[in-house]
């Protein structure tokens, strides 16, 4: 009799790699092949400098299937816009001090948030990673715990490195070691709706005079920090968004009666 729990292959699939802004195709094809080996199979490819290519086939090794169906886009918030956890990843530990993680634990965090809904971990380019703006569109971040005097590996084997753990994490879920995570009930906000609302919060802070252009990018970060922290569900955010919109009513009817006495 074997004691393996059924994990669905969905929770794998929920999962996508995001490689971004690649200059060396052959990393892309590296990236495929380690996570073929890990059973992951979503590649999503923002503003890759060369591909499809040829080398990048060449260095994939039995895993075109993966490049083929891969999916380019044209920014980290179009691969993100579906996912409701995004996790980015990073050689050195950055000012944005997002909740840092390694590896290991981050893959069982990522697998108790995969039954929910989708997910992406983002990996950065070869020359300089990920951007402070990108880093801050994710709620995590890892690291993997290098020699600080020689800390960034290469991208294929940062792929590797977490698709190994994710492989791990997975593997101990299907033999029964680790409880399988319930899938939430309610429906969190996903990144495009986060964005929307960034957007529609940054223009009243303005609007009201919280903000203005000397502080608004330190702020902006915190204030996304907290609301990542606390992932608000799609009806929480509405409410938020309603908020937002009465604010805005009101302080334009503020100014414009201002403007009246004036007169
Ligand atoms: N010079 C860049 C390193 C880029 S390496 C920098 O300092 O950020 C390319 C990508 O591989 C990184 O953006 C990251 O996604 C991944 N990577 C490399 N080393 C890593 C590490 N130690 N921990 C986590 N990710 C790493």
């Amino acid at each position: 009799m074997s004691d393996s729990v059924a994990i669905e292959p969905l929770v794998l699939d929920n999962i996508s790699i995001v490689l971004i802004n690649t200059t060396h195709p052959g990393n892309i094809g590296a990236a495929a092949r380690a996570m073929k080996t890990m059973a992951l199979s979503k590649l999503v490819l923002v503003e890759p400098l060369e591909f499809p290519s040829g080398k990048a086939h060449a260095l994939a090794s039995g895993a075109d299937d993966l490049l083929t169906r891969a999916r380019v886009v044209g920014s980290l918030e179009e691969a993100v816009a579906d996912c409701h956890f995004v996790v980015g990843t990073s050689a050195r530990v950055r000012g944005v001090s997002l909740p840092l993680v390694d590896p290991r634990a981050c893959a069982g965090r990522i697998l108790g948030e995969a039954g929910s809904g989708k997910i992406a971990l983002v990996f950065g380019r070869e020359d300089r990673g990920m951007t402070n703006e990108e880093l801050q569109m994710c709620h995590l971040q890892v690291h993997v715990p290098t020699d600080p005097d020689f800390s960034s590996l290469n991208l294929g084997a940062a792929v590797q490195v977490m698709a190994y753990e994710l492989r791990m994490a997975w593997l101990a879920i299907t033999r029964g070691e680790v409880p399988l995570p319930s899938p939430r009930t309610h429906d969190l906000a996903s990144q495009d709706d986060m964005e929307r609302f960034y957007e529609h919060l940054y223009k009243t802070l303005v609007q009201i005079g919280f903000l203005d252009h000397s502080s608004h990018e330190k702020i902006m970060a915190k204030l996304r920090r907290m609301y990542g922290r606390i992932r608000p569900d799609r009806i929480e955010l509405n409410i938020l968004r309603g908020i937002l919109s009465e604010t805005g009513k009101f302080a334009e009817s503020a100014g414009s009666s201002e403007e009246a006495q004036k007169q």
